[in-house]
Order: structure tokens, then C-alpha cells, then sequence
């Protein structure tokens, strides 16, 4: 799943420029330009794709639902439950983090007989490819924020490891590592920088 950051920059409305328009047809989506012209071949809304979303973000665990609504209209949350043999609030509860990314929708009726409320579930399959490509964004953008603090700072780390530290922060402590009292060390991030500039690359050609 997306760390805590990566989830605020994708959950904030102007946090992502999207580039490219997106266009559902049928089970299938093309990327288009803002004149609505193809800019992709078309490509399918397949398991992998949703598999992905789902795991990013809401969870591995909520990935049995998704399957099972997938081409069904308006299921009841106890048949969900039932039928994936899952306990109603765990189900409920996976439901709703869902229903956060509009992954899934609902309808609420009152059961007749019994007279509460149930609600019905959806799966929104169209919504699967705009996730992907908001979630591709967001993380690139968490990646960039990473290693603009990367370059932009000095880093100090203890010897054994203990704490790693900016050196405005490092200094406070005179450059004694507040866990062991070791001096610290400049760290050299050169690594850090080349791996964190990798992700951003294999993320941005991800077509
Ligand atoms: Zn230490």
C-alpha cells in the first residue's frame, strides 16, 4: 500500500497536473490529448490493473470483493459477506475504504420485510484506469519531493545506524548521536539520490 504522504498527494484535489485525458471504451481505455484524440493504444481494464489499484490503495484484503462484484449489479452487503465467507463488519469496513476512491458505489434501500436499510454494492470498473494514473502521479510527485530534500540537505548518520539526521538538526545535538553518543557522520546519499531519480524515470515511462 502507498505510504501516509503518497496518499495525502493523491487524496488532495490540485495535487497532481494530469497530463492525459483518459477514455473508457468498453472493458477497454485509450489516453487521450485534450482535443480527445488517441494519444495511447487502446489498452484493457484487466486483473493486474484493478489488482494493482485495489492493493495501492485500500489493501490486499479487499481485492475478494472487487472479483466478486465484478459484472454483477447491486449486491447486498450480507451477500458479499456470505458468499465470501467474511465477517459483516470486516466487509462493511472494506466496503467503505473502497467507497473513498468511488472504487465501488451503493444504493440504499429499506428491506420491506424487515425494515431496515441494506445497501447494494458496485464495482465501478470505469473508475479503475483514472486511479492508476492519478496513483502513477502521485508518486511521482512524492519521489520528486523526496529527492529535492535529498539534494537539498546534508545528511548525518551514526555509525551503528541508530538515527540518520539533517545537519541543521544534527547540529542541535553537536553532532553526538542522541541514541549511543557516537559522532556522527556525514552520510554520502549519492546512492539514495540515483535510486530515487530510477523510480521517477521507470514511473514517467510507464506509458
Ligand atoms: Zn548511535
Amino acid at each position: 500500500m502507498i505510504d501516509a504522504e503518497t496518499r495525502r498527494i493523491f487524496m488532495m484535489d490540485e495535487s497532481v497536473q494530469i497530463e492525459r485525458n483518459i477514455r473508457i471504451v468498453d472493458k477497454s481505455f485509450v489516453f487521450t490529448d485534450e482535443q480527445g484524440k488517441a494519444v495511447s493504444k487502446k489498452m484493457k481494464i484487466d486483473e493486474k490493473l484493478i489488482e494493482h489499484v485495489i492493493k495501492e490503495l485500500v489493501g490486499e484484503e479487499a481485492i475478494p470483493i472487487i472479483f466478486y462484484l465484478r459484472g454483477k449489479k447491486q449486491i447486498s452487503e450480507f451477500i458479499i459477506a456470505e458468499e465470501l465467507d467474511m465477517e459483516i463488519h470486516m466487509t462493511r469496513n472494506l466496503l467503505y475504504r473502497l467507497l473513498e476512491f468511488n472504487i465501488v458505489s451503493f444504493l440504499r434501500k429499506k428491506d420491506r420485510i424487515k425494515g431496515w436499510y441494506i445497501c447494494y454494492w458496485d464495482f465501478n470498473e470505469h473508475m479503475v484506469p483514472y486511479l492508476s494514473e492519478k496513483l502513477r502521479l502521485a508518486k511521482i510527485a512524492r519521489l520528486k519531493d523526496r529527492l529535492e530534500k535529498e539534494s537539498s540537505n546534508m545528511h548525518y548518520i551514526c555509525k551503528g545506524a541508530c538515527t540518520r539526521m539533517t545537519f541543521e538538526k544534527s547540529m542541535e545535538f553537536n553532532f553526538k548521536c542522541p541514541e549511543c553518543g557516537e559522532i556522527m557522520q556525514e552520510q554520502d546519499n549519492t546512492r539514495t539520490k540515483e535510486f530515487l531519480a530510477e523510480q521517477i524515470k521507470m514511473l514517467e515511462g510507464n506509458e
